[in-house]
């Protein structure tokens, strides 16, 4: 199991394409845009070797024989999907942002079930693979997401809006598309690319799992820009050390060989996939982002308390309500994984009402509980002078005057990075499109919802029906 002092060396031996707008980062480790996002990745490593967290953070694995870094590990009973939610918690609060290595550890999951599956020769091909990357203890991007273009198009009027097959060798195949939103592409080892979407008989070149080094040669990356990213490693950061990270990447004729191909037009085991993926990262919501809102009710609750309003009984129901908003999504998140069933290849896999209702809940009370932290901070979360004003000779005296000092303005700095700064990206439009959009769990919810077991209670008990109770009942 890597340090994270390990993994941040790692990733120098890299040789990324990176680009920022025209620049190509040459050094990303060490580039103050992109190094906070790295530091967020670190403290998966870092948690598996802190004494309090060990057994949370690392796995015994049946494929190495060893322990291994949670975040690589295959969910092989309930207790694994419920350690998987409070771990995210902890990091979440630990780093007030997203740390960016659940969608690689739910997307080796439902492509172990998927290629399970798909026969011995993809499951064994994907059981090499894996066993390699629990060794290395790998950073690993879940790469789903295609650009789409036109929704009323198949994919093939419009091919280059996804990632597919364009050639056939007889060593491996040659890939060509986009994926776009990447979380943490740029601090990966590897890319796992998996089909974004339902397939149709004739559509195979779509149709496509495998694993691809985030240097390998065809593999372009764009890094998302955020607001305020231009203040990271400066004083009004706002999260003085960790940050969450996109990239669109551009796959440019990448051959990959058959050794990293997992599913190549496998239309069944590929919805598969994406039904037990879904699940999985629908449910993962109820573990980071409670995490998260952790530090900005905490960050709201110390302001009240250094302005002296934290008595007061309307303060004390917006923490409150925030505390009740942000322990329901995190129930609910738990709740799925305690009723997961294993699946016919040993794996388990989340309750899947559950885990679209909790992932449908992080689509909206994040924004109750942004409201109430913008309610709590006042208008100057959003009117503070720059905090190197501190330091000037004619303008601290009057900084420390408006502010209070220091604390409560890097105070106010936090709660501005979370709620609409750089950290809003992961802390509010992630938690509306990420692992799909709000109607993407809507149908879920449609398609489980046992309707007809509910309207045969309903009739029962309006005496409509001779059922055993209405008999015991006459
Ligand atoms: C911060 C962030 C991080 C992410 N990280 C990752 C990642 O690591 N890996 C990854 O693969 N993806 C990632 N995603 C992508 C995420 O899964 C998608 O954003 C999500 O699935 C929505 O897809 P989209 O962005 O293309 O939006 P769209 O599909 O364009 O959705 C926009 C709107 O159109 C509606 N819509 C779309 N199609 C239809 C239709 N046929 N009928 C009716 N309505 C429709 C949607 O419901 C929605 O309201 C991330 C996204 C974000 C914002």
């Amino acid at each position: 199991v890597k340090t994270s002092a390990e993994y941040i060396e790692s990733l120098r031996s890299r040789n990324i394409e990176l680009w920022l707008d025209g620049d190509r980062i040459e050094n990303p480790v060490d580039h103050p845009l992109i190094r906070p996002s790295i530091e967020s990745v670190a403290m998966t490593y870092d948690l598996a070797h802190q004494p309090d967290t060990h057994a949370l953070a690392t796995a015994h694995s049946e494929l190495t024989g060893g322990r291994v870094n949670r975040f690589t590990h295959l969910f092989t009973g309930a207790d694994d999907l419920v350690d998987k939610i409070k771990l995210q918690r902890i990091l979440g609060r630990a780093t007030g942002t997203c740390f960016q290595r659940c969608v690689g550890m739910d997307a080796l999951n439902a492509l172990f079930i998927a290629t399970w599956e798909a026969g011995p020769e993809n499951h064994a091909r994907f059981v090499r693979w894996l066993t390699k990357v629990q060794q290395a203890d790998e950073m690993i991007c879940g790469a789903m997401t295609d650009a789409k273009g036109n929704r009323r198009k198949r994919a093939a009027e419009q091919p280059d809006a996804f990632l597919r097959i364009v050639e056939r060798r007889e060593d491996g195949i040659v890939i060509r598309g986009a994926k776009l939103h990447q979380t943490g592409g740029a601090n990966a080892h590897q890319i796992l690319v998996l089909p974004g979407g339902t397939y149709r008989e004739g559509e195979e070149d779509f149709v496509l799992a495998a694993a691809i080094p985030a240097d390998a040669p065809g593999v372009i990356m764009l890094l998302g820009r955020q607001p305020s990213d231009l203040r990271k490693g400066t004083p009004d950061a706002g999260n003085s050390t960790y940050g969450g990270q996109e990239v669109t990447v551009w796959f440019e004729n990448v051959f990959v060989p058959y050794e990293n191909v997992f599913l190549d037009g496998q239309i069944g085991p590929a919805t598969t996939m994406l039904t037990a993926f879904a699940g999985y990262h629908r449910a993962s919501y109820g573990g980071c982002k409670p995490g998260n809102f952790d530090v900005l009710t905490g960050a709201v609750a110390q302001l009240a308390e250094d302005s002296g309003i934290i008595k007061h009984a309307a303060v004390r129901d917006k923490l409150v309500e925030m505390t009740h908003l942000t322990e329901t999504i995190h129930g609910v998140g738990l709740a799925a994984s305690h009723k997961s069933t294993q699946h016919g290849s040993g794996i388990w896999q989340v309750d899947p009402m559950l885990a679209n209702v909790c992932k449908q809940n992080v689509t909206r009370l994040p924004y109750e509980i942004t409201r109430l932290a913008e309610d709590l901070a006042g208008g100057l979360v959003a009117t503070l002078p720059g905090l190197e004003s501190f330091d000037h000779p004619k303008l601290g005296p009057i900084m420390k005057n408006i502010t209070g000092g220091r604390r409560r303005a890097s105070l106010l700095r936090l709660v501005e990075y979370m709620t609409y700064g750089a950290g809003s990206v992961p802390l509010r439009i992630e938690c509306m499109h990420g692992a799909g959009s709000p109607q993407a769990q809507r149908i879920v919810i449609e398609r489980t919802a046992d309707w007809a077991g509910r309207m045969a209670s309903a009739r029962n008990l309006a005496g409509l029906e001779d059922t055993a109770s209405v008999q015991a009942a006459k």
